[in-house]
């Protein structure tokens, strides 16, 4: 046993630890209740009180503006692949909603919403094997389709849009499951943003969704009931019962977000996070970085190293001093440290140090 682990994995993914041991604390008796927070009703002042204050606090730390909804809402990311088009294809007659493929996630998003609307991927990265954000001109984007889809941070490559496309007159929309929360960003250039809660917000099965409101009521009339976000918004994210747990958890993580100073803050940390380790695969030959420099991820670091072979020593050999889940994802291979914002530096400089000792002895 090593005394500390440091958790790289994609997702479900570490939480901050002083959250851990607050939910600990108070797991048997909630704010005094005698009750746990999990056995008490969903409609329960107690439990409304922790939902109205995620949203209120998610929206003073993104400034997200008053004409958004901020919903919960069930399913996870891969939920909302259907939700998009049955909520939003309706938009315009045409019933046209435009891609961009990005990344193994983009890809299942298009996929999944074939079923409901027609979709045209507008531009890819498949044949460089996702190490970019593909090339979009303004006149590809047809101001007649209902949406435009795109993957903000796509978990598998460790690629990120940095700057996002402008789209005219028809509402941008964005996957930002793996890296909500973690840098400063404008939520007037989007009409939805959602993301699954695993990766920087709580635990899986759930999702956030941030919807401005004008594009609230055009849900198809097939749509199930738990995808339709416009009575979603209605019941205040409590239609059926939510995932109570969940929902407090993230309560706490983001009151966790605004002692480290709010979002400014953590994505100076993450940024410093990640160009340590950056700076090792940049002065090596001896690791090779998936993403090309222009559009790399802070939050997703994947690197290979020459053979198959090494890459399951350097993981063995990481395991065994706590470093924890580095393996990459199946479809891409080699290794991939997932930095969300719980991870400390010196989790992210252990791993640095292992790094650059396993190229001296294996280089
Ligand atoms: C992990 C991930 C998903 C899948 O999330 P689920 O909650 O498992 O559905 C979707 N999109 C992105 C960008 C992800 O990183």
């Amino acid at each position: 046993m090593v005394d500390k682990v440091y958790n790289f994995g994609a997702g479900p993914a570490m939480l901050p630890e002083p959250v851990m041991q607050q939910i600990q604390k108070e797991w048997l008796d909630f704010e005094g209740m005698g009750v746990s927070i999990i056995e008490i009703s969903h409609r329960a002042k107690e439990f409304v009180a922790v939902l109205d204050e995620a949203q209120s606090l998610f929206r003073e730390l993104t400034g997200v503006p008053d004409n958004y909804r901020i919903l919960f809402v069930h399913g996870g990311a891969r939920m909302q692949f259907s939700a998009l088009p049955l909520n939003f294809a309706g938009c315009v007659a045409s019933k046209q909603c435009l891609y961009v493929e990005s990344g193994n996630f983009a890809g299942l998003a298009a996929k999944e919403a074939q079923a409901f609307c027609n979709v045209e991927t507008i531009a890819s990265s498949a044949e460089s094997d996702f190490d970019r954000i593909p090339e979009l001109g303004s006149e590809e984007i047809n101001q007649e389709a209902a949406y435009l889809h795109i993957t903000s941070n796509n978990t598998l490559y460790g690629t990120r849009w940095n700057q996002f496309p402008e789209t005219g007159s028809i509402p941008l929309i964005a996957d930002m499951t793996s890296e909500l929360l973690s840098r400063q960003i404008d939520y007037r250039q989007f009409g939805v943003v959602y993301a699954g809660l695993q990766k920087n917000l709580g635990p899986s099965g759930m999702a956030m969704v941030i919807v401005r409101e004008d594009l609230l009521g055009h849900a198809d009339k097939q749509t199930p009931t738990l995808l339709n976000y416009t009575q979603c918004d209605k019941d205040n994210s409590l239609t059926n019962t939510t995932n109570t747990f969940a929902v407090y958890v993230i309560k706490l993580v983001l009151e966790w977000l605004k002692e480290q100073g709010g979002i400014a803050a953590i994505e100076k940390r993450n940024e410093e996070k990640a160009a340590r380790l950056y700076q090792v695969i940049d002065g090596s030959d001896f690791y090779r970085g998936v993403a090309r420099p222009a559009d790399r991820s802070i939050m997703n670091i994947s690197f290979k190293l020459a053979t198959e072979d090494l890459d399951a020593k350097f993981l063995r050999e990481a395991d065994d001093i706590g470093l924890y889940a580095l393996k990459g994802h199946r479809n891409v291979g080699g290794i991939r440290a997932s930095i969300y914002n719980p991870m400390p530096l010196a989790g992210v400089e252990k791993l640095a140090d292992f790094m650059e000792e396993f190229e001296r002895l294996n280089g």
